[in-house]
């Protein structure tokens, strides 16, 4: 898991922890519904500053504010890793174990949160560069224009970039900075959504950091994943990144416009993708030109009525 990489750690420019930063207001905000705002990074929403204090030398991370329900939760650090690389070191399995079930204890709380205002997240997954953010701002467009209210949490080491693009395309959103880190975990999204206050009923987008790794082993609470690829990349992928495409409910298959100018198969790499994960639902588009989105829309349709 991430122990292996260190990014568990935090950081980022001048450290610290994740921040977050919100942009355009919820429906219902009094300065709602029109782009990009004002900058909210370096102050939470309950006034405290969120983005996490380094008590160093303690081996933990508080993060303070910006909890659902207004607490404060301790995260053990992950060791950084061992220099000889030894493999199955005791303490660090054990840290690494401690971890993922404090990821899925708070995973639980985002989980039961949503289910209460009948909120459907979906967790968006790929390497970077597969073409999530423009996915995302085709959907936003044609669901708002169906009447759909959509919420996106945004999830980069750096910058407000997708963001920005997120809130143009008429998203309400907040942007997560992992800084080092690379994935959301629960606790980011816990913070996010006391920001975004996403409204009952609504469809909750998460684009996660561009990653097929790590992002795969952190439940965020949502209710289905999804993992794109685009055809700029290599049809081994699935078989490449096993864990990733395992978990996933949908593959997507993206930049088929692109096929004639690339060496890519789509019908092998989602034959790879069903070596590791049966039955996996496939979806070939261009988020560019809206080739097989309906499909897409449709599959989110049915996300409302398939709890869990
Ligand atoms: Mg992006």
């Amino acid at each position: 898991m991430c122990g292996t990489c260190g990014c568990a750690d935090g950081g980022g420019q001048g450290g610290g922890g994740p921040r977050i930063t919100g942009f355009t207001r919820p429906p219902g905000h009094p300065h709602g519904g029109h782009g990009h705002e004002h900058d909210h990074a370096g102050h939470g929403h309950d006034g405290h500053d969120h983005a996490g204090h380094d008590h160093g030398g303690h081996g933990h991370t508080r993060v303070s504010g910006g909890g659902l329900d207004g607490d404060s939760v301790m995260r053990d650090s992950v060791p950084a890793p061992a220099v000889d690389g030894v493999a199955g070191d005791g303490e660090t399995i054990t840290l690494e174990q401690k971890v993922l079930a404090k990821n899925e204890d708070l995973a639980a709380l985002n989980r039961a949160w949503l289910a209460e205002r009948d909120i459907v997240a979906v967790n968006m997954m790929s390497s970077p560069g597969a073409g999530k953010t423009t996915l995302l701002e085709r959907t936003i467009r044609v669901l708002t224009g169906r009447g759909r209210p959509v919420a996106v949490i945004e999830g980069d080491q750096e910058t407000t970039l997708d963001a920005e693009r997120i809130g143009g395309a008429g998203g309400s959103v907040v942007q997560i900075n992992t800084g080092a880190g690379c994935h959301l975990d629960a606790e980011m999204v816990r913070g996010a959504l006391t920001t975004l206050a996403p409204p009952a009923g609504s469809l909750l987008l998460v684009e996660n950091v561009g990653n097929l790794v790590c992002p795969a082993l952190f439940d965020l609470g949502e209710r289905s994943r999804v993992v794109i690829i685009s055809v700029t990349e290599g049809t081994d992928k699935p078989i490449k990144y096993p864990h990733m495409f395992a978990v996933a409910d949908l593959m997507i298959i993206n930049k088929i416009d692109l096929l004639p100018y690339v060496d890519f198969d789509p019908d092998q790499c989602e034959k790879h993708a069903r070596s590791v994960r049966p039955n996996l639902k496939t979806l070939q588009v261009s988020a560019t030109t809206g080739e097989g989105l309906s499909g897409w829309y449709d599959w989110l349709d049915e996300r409302a009525h398939h709890p869990g």
